[in-house]
């Protein structure tokens, strides 16, 4: 992916001042046939995908498709609008990607509906007049740079509560909007009030609202245009391929994640323009005594350094469990945060492990392993989660919430056991004991560590709930499932 428009710092111009707007950054995605899915989707699927593109290729008759969220790398959202634009490209469809620009004063906020949407607390109260005049601000300056670009009919998918804001101006310019927020809880409370508070005035006028469990969707959402589409993963991407086992034992010794083995193949991989890519970057930060040794147990935990991902209580959970792991090392993996740039929490919060790890006892510190990956190249990234993934004995992902957890699909399309928080979209992927274990408690380390030990120590198990996740990815969460309600949800939205 190549990328145009250098993220430059915002300038909110008072009301009625006017000057041209800069142009939002745009993503460019090559594009990539649908019927490539044919490999591991079979035929048929692949069939009816691109029956389905030929159809709304022709009824859009030109219109463009077109997303806007906030960040190009990091997070499951990013991750997923790559894919979708690359296949619907690909098909011929026309579009667009877009990322918000704003200031940190609008990041820290939209953090904020972030959290209280999850139902979390959210610390500071910017969610005040000065709060909403400054997210008002923000907007009318990226909607007045979006409008230069979308046409009358286009269809904008505006994604969570960053983009909420340009609603309206979309609207008024004739576009079909449609508002999908990827983030929820499954029990509604006085934070979630909040947000919804905040948020609905801009979001009233949309055409269509999509969110990724039916749970999340707000009452006063009744009687509208809503979808629900879950989440899927590309099963050809750098970061779902299949990796040979020396291939990922090269990738994790090339970046300090694995001690050097003479067996180990070159660190390559297939890149998404057919090209042979290598991996040479190191992690940006890496905390770590030396490698896991090559035959260690590996158990690993990838997320973005966001509180709610609970990286800490991994690592504070494996502390505890002292002995009890079987040798096992702890792998804490996340993006350098210094690349995404809508997500102001994460250097505290990987501040806060590399303390914690700081301050555990030598036995333990040597087992266990913070870093951060670089995002210049996200295809080399992809691999570097790739082989973790497909390398981890265990995979974690010890949420305290979570929208959807693209990552815990990425682990079970691998054939790995997950030990998991029965959280949000979590809870839509695994069937407790049947494609991997769910955690009922999310704060319960001694669970937590107690499932790892016993799939560590039953091979059978841990063989049987690798084939049954890998199952269950193949038949509901691969791209071309949420392609095809996507597809569907154009054509209601355009009217075609
Ligand atoms: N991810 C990545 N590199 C990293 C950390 C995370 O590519 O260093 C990816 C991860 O593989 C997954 C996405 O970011 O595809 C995270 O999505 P998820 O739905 O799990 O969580 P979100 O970040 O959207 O809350």
């Amino acid at each position: 992916m190549a990328y145009t428009g250098t993220p430059q710092p915002l300038t909110v111009h008072p009301q009625g001042q006017s000057a041209a707007p800069p142009a939002l950054p745009e993503a460019h995605v090559t594009g990539a046939d649908p019927l490539l899915l044919a490999g591991p989707v079979g035929a048929a699927r692949a069939d009816e995908l691109d029956t389905a593109f030929h159809t709304v290729r022709a009824a859009l008759a030109g219109r463009r498709i077109i997303d806007v969220n906030s960040t190009m790398n990091g997070g499951g959202v990013a991750e997923m609008l790559h894919r979708l634009q690359r296949y619907s490209r690909g098909a011929g469809l026309d579009t667009r990607w877009f990322t918000m620009q704003g200031d940190p004063a609008f990041f820290a906020l939209t953090k904020q509906l972030h959290h209280l949407l999850h139902g979390a607390v959210a610390s500071g109260s910017p969610l005040n007049r000065a709060g909403a005049e400054h997210y008002a601000a923000v907007s009318e300056a990226n909607a007045r740079a979006l409008l230069g670009v979308v046409r009358p009919g286009d269809v904008v998918t505006l994604h969570d509560p960053q983009t909420a804001g340009l609603v309206p101006y979309l609207r008024r310019a004739g576009s079909k909007v449609v508002w999908r927020c990827h983030v929820g809880t499954d029990d509604p409370n006085p934070y979630t009030d909040r947000a919804w508070a905040f948020l609905r005035p801009w979001l009233e006028t949309a055409d269509a609202y999509v969110f990724s469990r039916e749970q999340y969707v707000p009452g006063w959402l009744a009687g509208r245009h809503v979808a629900v589409i879950r989440p899927s993963i590309d099963p050809l991407s750098a970061k779902n391929q299949p990796l040979a086992p020396s291939t990922a034992a090269a990738v994790l010794s090339r970046v300090g994640l694995r001690a050097p083995a003479d067996r180990d193949g070159p660190a390559i991989y297939r890149r998404g323009d057919g090209s042979v890519g290598q991996v040479r970057r190191n992690p940006t930060s890496l905390f770590s005594a030396s490698p896991p040794p090559a035959d260690a147990p590996l158990i690993v935990q990838v997320s973005r350094w966001d509180p709610l991902k609970d990286m800490a209580g991994v690592l504070t959970s494996f502390a505890e469990a002292g002995g009890s792991l079987n040798g096992a090392h702890l792998a804490l993996v996340g993006p350098d945060v210094t690349g995404v740039t809508d997500d102001p929490e994460g250097a505290r919060v990987f501040a806060e492990c590399a303390a914690l790890w700081h301050r555990l006892p030598d036995r333990v510190r040597t087992r266990a392993h913070l870093a951060w990956l670089p995002m210049a190249d996200t295809e080399e990234n992809a691999v570097i989660v790739n082989a973790l993934q497909c390398s981890a004995t265990v995979v974690t992902q010890k949420s305290l919430a979570e929208g959807f957890g693209l990552t815990v699909s990425e682990a079970m399309w691998k054939g790995r056991p997950v030990v998991a928080s029965a959280v949000g979209g979590i809870r839509d992927q695994i069937e407790h004991g049947v494609h991997g274990i769910l955690l009922d408690d999310p704060r319960d380390s001694v669970s937590f560590t107690a499932q790892i030990s016993s799939l560590m120590g039953d091979q059978c198990l841990a063989d049987e709930l690798g084939a049954g996740a890998r199952h269950r990815v193949r038949d509901n969460f691969l791209d071309d499932r949420q392609l095809l309600q996507q597809i569907s949800l154009y054509q209601n939205v355009a009217g075609v």
